[in-house]
């Protein structure tokens, strides 16, 4: 079983950062040692939207400036990559980029960005629910990939960290594509971890320094979690993570259990701590998201598994626009993957007989003006 090292930090601090990725580095005998003679390096942070270091939705740029650095002085190539939501395109990269503070960050430093939007069809013979991706070209080309994500909630998936931050692999909209084929969370999750397992990824670091509660990934609140873990498997670092905060079924470690991927539960014995300071890295109160109000799979979704998906769209949590905050943009209409928004009079409507409970138009509304509506039994 891989170990899940955990680290407090209380902010992005240069020198906090630098003695972070010591730690980070130092279980494995530092970094040159971790390469163990490969050079070329991926970095796949989390840029989902275009939000700086005050959203505590993307990957802080000191954080990934100091992963550059140590990486770089132990003589790697290195490469970042990334493929946000909406759409994949050279100047969208470079935009996303700049919006997320990268490019700032290491712009005196021989990093590549990798700003050309270039995707491959890559077989997945193995998957259990799908039998190839389209991912980026840097991704399916890498050697190495440091896993750089973020400790944040998901309206849809409960829990967002090392294994669904590989979720951006897909190019832009081919991600809403995957989200209509795969309307049930089983099978999303299933088709997730499909993904997941087909990278080659070395290393997760999940940054809860400053991560998200609620309605994440990109709508919620940003929380002081004051943790960073560490793995080489990115199931055993989520599933550490979900304990720390307390979620109990998360989808996408369900069908990782099912899978054998993970251990059932996991404890301060899979760390690098004892007891009592696991104890004292766990979050007792964390805000939920709307969707999942009891941090569980709800009773109504419970239903729908046994049902095979039939269940009375009535009782299920649903998105709903907030016209205050409305700002009339329209991308909730164009990301929507099944297209049941529609923009009438300038203003979005949405049509509740073709949702798919995605959320993904709350993930990409820029003014957080999607929330969700959830009917009281989904409380039970
Ligand atoms: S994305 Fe948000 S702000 Fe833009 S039209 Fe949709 S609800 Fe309104
Ligand atoms: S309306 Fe929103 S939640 Fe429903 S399918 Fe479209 S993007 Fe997904």
């Amino acid at each position: 079983m891989e170990k899940v090292y955990l680290y407090k930090a209380a902010d992005y601090q240069e020198q906090t950062m630098q003695k972070l990725m010591k730690d980070v580095f130092a279980p494995y005998g530092g970094a040159k040692a971790f390469l163990k003679g490969k050079k070329r390096v991926l970095i796949k942070p989390n840029l989902v939207t275009k939000k700086g270091i005050e959203s505590g939705a993307t990957t802080h740029p000191k954080m990934l400036r100091a992963l550059c650095t140590t990486l770089l002085e132990a003589g790697a190539e290195i490469s970042v990559a990334e493929s946000h939501g909406g759409t994949y395109t050279d100047s969208s990269l470079r935009s996303q980029f700049a919006a997320c503070g990268v490019t700032e960050a290491l712009s005196d430093l021989n990093v590549k960005l990798c700003t050309k939007a270039e995707s491959v069809t890559v077989d997945t013979p193995h998957g259990l629910i799908t039998k190839n991706f389209e991912i980026i070209k840097p991704i399916a080309e890498a050697e190495l990939i440091i896993n750089l994500c973020k400790v944040k909630t998901h309206a849809l998936t409960m829990y967002s960290g090392a294994a669904k931050n590989t979720f951006g692999a897909v190019p832009g909209l081919r991600k809403f594509e995957l989200h209509a084929r795969f309307p049930q969370i089983n099978d999303f999750v299933r088709m997730l971890n499909d993904l997941h397992v087909a990278l080659p990824i070395c290393l997760n670091i999940a940054d809860g320094i400053v991560g998200m509660e609620g309605n994440g990934p990109t709508a919620g609140i940003t929380r002081n979690f004051g943790f960073v873990a560490v793995s080489t498997d990115a199931f055993m670092c989520d599933s550490v993570c979900a304990t720390l905060l307390g979620l109990n079924d998360v989808p996408q470690l369900l069908d990782a259990k099912a899978r054998a991927l993970c251990p059932e539960s996991v404890g301060y014995e899979c760390t690098n701590l004892s007891e009592a300071e696991f104890e004292g890295f766990k979050i007792r109160d964390l805000v939920l998201p709307d969707s999942h109000p009891k941090g569980k799979i709800s009773l109504i979704t419970r239903m729908q598994n046994m049902c095979g998906g039939r269940v009375i769209k009535f009782f299920k949590p649903r998105p709903k626009i907030d016209r205050k905050k409305c700002v009339r943009c329209g991308k909730c209409a164009e990301y929507c993957p099944v297209k049941t928004i529609e923009m009438k009079g300038g203003k979005p409507k949405i049509h509740r007989d073709k949702c798919i409970l995605c959320f993904c138009c709350q993930e990409l509304c820029p003014p957080k003006a999607v929330y969700i509506k959830t009917n009281r039994i989904l409380k039970i």
